[in-house]
This record gives structure tokens, sequence and C-alpha cells, in this order.
């Protein structure tokens, strides 16, 4: 049996493809298990969905050419994200909006902790750090 992976991606599309039953083509078609992170409709009516795919890695790349396929912008997010104890301010602002509870504000001390095995690789923390302590890894 192949391996199965574990990738992040995300697509922006048009409009048109925003009723469309992706979601189920990635599951019937492509055997992968989804897990929408984001999605969200901006006010041109662009689609936007950042979600995470688990399965075998073959199915994985013939999902992605079938996405593009559909004139989606894909783009397959790194692997790791790390994150800078050192750098860290505390301030707490990635636990807010980290989707998988890998970055978590431990109680009672109130101090930052990171557990890169929860990671979906989202990008969230990255944009909301104030001073670039979690950072992409290639
Ligand atoms: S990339 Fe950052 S916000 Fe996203 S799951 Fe990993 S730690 Fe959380
Ligand atoms: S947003 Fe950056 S500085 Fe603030 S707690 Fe998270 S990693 Fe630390």
């Amino acid at each position: 049996m192949a391996d199965t992976i574990t990738k992040s991606v995300s697509l922006r599309y048009s409009p048109e493809l925003v009723d469309a039953p992706i979601i189920y083509h990635l599951v019937r078609d492509y055997h992968l298990i989804p897990n929408i992170i984001r999605a969200s409709i901006s006010p041109n009516k662009e689609g936007y969905t950042l979600l995470s795919l688990t399965g075998a890695e073959e199915d994985f790349r013939k999902a992605i050419v079938y996405l593009q396929g559909l004139n989606m912008v894909v783009e397959q997010l790194a692997d790791k994200v790390s994150w800078d104890e050192l750098r860290c301010t505390q301030c707490g602002a990635c636990t807010a909006v980290c989707p998988s509870g890998a970055l978590s504000v431990q109680r009672p001390e109130m101090t930052i902790r990171f557990d890169g095995t929860k990671c979906v690789v989202c990008h969230m923390c990255i944009e909301a750090c104030p001073v670039d302590a979690v950072k992409l890894d290639f």
C-alpha cells in the first residue's frame, strides 16, 4: 500500500467555481481526505480555500493536476514551519489564529508552546506574528 501523506494547499478560483463540488471529487475520484482550514469569498466573489489533503502521493499529484485543470491557482504550502522561542515575545497573536492548536498558550504559566506534530502548515501564524518568530522551513 502506498505511503500516506498530508499536504496543505491554498486554492484561489473564479466566482463560477464557488459552488462546484470540488471536495466531493477530491474524495471520490482521488481518495483524499480533505480538511478545510479556511474558506472565504472575496467581495468580487473570488473563492479562497485553504485545506490539507491526506492520501497517497500519486493521488495527491493527480488531484493537483485536476484542480489546475479547473483554472484554479493552486499553491502547495511548505511542509514545515519552525518557531523561534527566543525571538517570540509571547504576545499570543498566533494562538488566536492557529486552527490546529499547534501554537497554544500554556496555563497557568501563560507561555506559548509550539507542537509541530499538530501543525497543518496553514501560514496563519506567519501572517499574524509581528516579529517573524514563525517561519517556513523549505
Ligand atoms: S502554520 Fe501556524 S497557524 Fe497554521 S497550524 Fe501551523 S502553527 Fe498553527
Ligand atoms: S505571534 Fe509571534 S511573537 Fe506572538 S506569541 Fe506567536 S510566535 Fe510569539
